[in-house]
């Protein structure tokens, strides 16, 4: 085999965050990354983000590797975002005359960090204002790093994105705030993480829910502060419940587990997954 078509086979990956149980959504998201990377014989890697050491759970990610198996997905290769933590470090000291230390309480901080999904509410800026002597003073207390992003963006110009979906999506960077980049409690985020991580392991499509299709605005951002390559974008439409809302692990979505541990057809689910067919109740939402 050349080279050449070695390097156009697809890199795709799932990448569950095991603070949960796995719903509906994720399988859906699992199937179609898997799916794309064996149509054009590539490879499909499983990443569990776990960087959240606080929330993240062995027994979580024990599920998601069954859930997985009961789907009929098999992946390439397994790694772990916390054992790659040297990684983020790394990258945010390239990073770093474009952060600033952020003293803000813990509950501030995990609002925008935790929740990748939906409309996060925006750093205010407090810690940007600080004078150079009162962050001298306070570099003993717990801080994270927060990305001045008006300084980001200027330094990375105007830049696009290529979307399945959307098609080519102008990124907006601006409108997602001073985002934290390495948390108080680890050299990291999900914001830089997810973003270093698809670079290192080769991905060419990320394929993931719509709900973090803002996220991608900072990731396409990063990857050019960083020199990294730009992954094609597959942001499918969300399941929804019969009432419009969507799954979510905090809102009693049903979880795989439960299908499978009640004697439930995964490979079953799986296929009808692939054909956009899903069970009672549910539905494709909006692109
Ligand atoms: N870990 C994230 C989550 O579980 C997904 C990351 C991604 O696909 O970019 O929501």
């Amino acid at each position: 085999m050349s080279g050449e078509s070695r390097t156009a086979q697809p890199v795709t990956r799932f990448a569950p965050s095991p603070t949960g149980r796995l719903h509906l959504g994720h399988a859906l998201s699992a199937v179609r990354a898997h799916d794309l990377a064996r149509a054009g014989g590539g490879r499909f890697l499983l990443r569990i983000e776990d960087i959240d050491g606080t929330r993240s759970r062995p027994e979580h990610v024990d599920a998601i590797l069954r859930d997985l198996e009961w789907l009929g997905l098999e992946w390439d290769e397994l790694s772990f975002q916390s054992e790659r933590l040297d990684l983020y470090a790394a990258a945010q000291g390239r990073l770093a005359d474009l952060l600033y230390p952020c003293f803000c309480t813990r509950a501030e901080i995990a609002a925008s960090l935790s929740a990748p999904h939906g409309a996060t509410p925006l750093y205010p800026g407090t810690c940007r204002h600080l004078s150079p002597a009162t962050r001298a003073a306070r570099m003993g207390e717990p801080h994270g790093w927060r990305l001045d992003m008006a300084l980001a963006v200027e330094r990375a110009g105007p830049l696009t994105w290529r979307d399945e979906y959307a098609g080519e999506v102008a990124a907006d960077p601006l409108a997602q705030g001073d985002v934290i980049l390495a948390r108080k409690d680890a050299p990291s985020s999900y914001h830089l993480a997810v973003t270093v991580d698809d670079a290192a392991q080769g991905v060419t499509h990320v394929v993931r829910g719509a709900d973090l299709f803002e996220a991608t605005h900072v990731h396409r951002l990063l990857q050019a502060l960083l020199g990294l390559k730009t992954p094609l974008y597959h942001h499918h439409p969300l399941i929804v419940g019969a009432d419009g809302e969507r799954l979510a692990k905090r809102h009693g979505a049903p979880a795989l587990a439960v299908m499978r541990e009640g004697g439930g057809d995964g490979r079953a689910l799986a296929d009808a997954l692939r054909r956009n067919m899903l069970p009672a109740g549910f539905r494709l939402g909006e692109a």
